[in-house]
């Protein structure tokens, strides 16, 4: 039945197609997090009237759409979004649009499945939902990008190719650098502990162990036992420095780190969510904007190997 399928996608196409004409002439792309946002703008440059749901310091996994945002959904051309239940209230919804037909980009549909993590606790039966921590992943995830949007603007598609084959080069340098100043810390205090378990992916793509207080979902509590736990492995592994995430409430993270003895670095990971646009830094005499997914990473790096070195 794989012309019903063609068939199929060539009625959500159309449908793209008549909502085209009232954003102004150029597809409009809906992206959920500021990372998916990213990704879409690094492709797409301004072919594309790009907006994002989610700003900086937005938790996913909280994330509750607005009325505008039903309705801009709703005129999308195309809506990327990550997937694997990252955006938990919203996820019913995206799917049920994919359902009459919206084309939608599900980033973590790009990630082979054997290189998807399971989660240590909660979300049985769903992999962790964040790849983004391991550029090679994230890097991963481009062509779905690059063939949703020269779907929709098949004028454009030598040049989505050309964003798409730049961003993908550039995400392998970053991988290469990453992986290289974090071999700066010593092996034995090479650990990571944060306020969730965002950054198992990161952990495995650089050789960080990693440790989280509130489990994959920030949505969850962190127990008391979990928080004791954790205090006794900060003091047997001599770990210098927490770390808190700009989306995720450091309440946690700040009392299990005054029970331990040890400090929380004052400047918060980007885990779920990048920093503010346009926030450019100087670090260790190079540059980079906040406000990007390179940015976001250098940022998590710089911050994990001053805090641990
Ligand atoms: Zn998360």
């Amino acid at each position: 039945m794989r012309w019903m399928a063609t068939v199929l996608v060539f009625l959500g196409f159309s449908a793209c197609d008549q909502s085209r004409s009232s954003s102004g002439g150029k597809p409009l792309v809906v992206a959920t997090t500021t990372m998916a946002a990213d990704l879409v703008s690094r492709i797409a440059g301004d072919r594309v009237e790009l907006r994002g749901l989610m700003g900086p310091e937005v938790d996913p996994h909280n994330y509750i759409p607005t009325l505008p945002d039903s309705s801009l959904l709703e005129r999308a051309d195309v809506i990327v979004y990550s997937g694997l239940h990252l955006e938990g209230r919203l996820q019913g919804t995206l799917e049920a649009m994919a359902g009459r037909g919206k084309r939608c980009v599900v980033l973590a549909d790009g990630v082979g499945e054997e290189r998807l993590l399971s989660p240590q606790q909660g979300f049985e039966g769903t992999p962790d939902p964040h790849f983004w921590g391991d550029p090679l992943l994230w890097r991963d995830t481009i062509p779905s990008v690059v063939m949703a949007l020269s779907e929709v603007l098949p004028g454009s598609a030598a040049e989505f190719e050309t964003g798409g084959r730049e961003l993908a080069d550039e995400l392998l340098e970053l991988h290469a650098w990453a992986k290289s100043r974090l071999q700066e810390i010593p092996a034995e205090r090479r650990v990571l502990v944060t306020s969730h378990d965002a950054f198992f992916y990161f952990g495995r793509a650089f050789g960080v162990e990693v440790r989280g207080l509130q489990g994959v979902s920030s949505a969850a509590e962190a127990g008391l036992k979990d928080r004791s736990d954790l205090v006794a492995f900060i003091r047997l592994r001599g770990i210098r420095s927490l770390f808190g995430e700009s989306s995720v409430n450091d309440k946690g993270i700040l009392a299990v780190a005054k029970e331990a003895g040890v400090s929380v670095s004052p400047e918060p990971l980007f885990s779920d969510a990048m920093g503010r646009p346009g926030d450019r830094v100087e670090v260790a005499g190079e540059s980079y904007d906040r406000g990007t997914y390179v940015g976001m990473i250098k940022h998590n790096v710089n911050t994990i190997v001053g805090g641990l070195k």
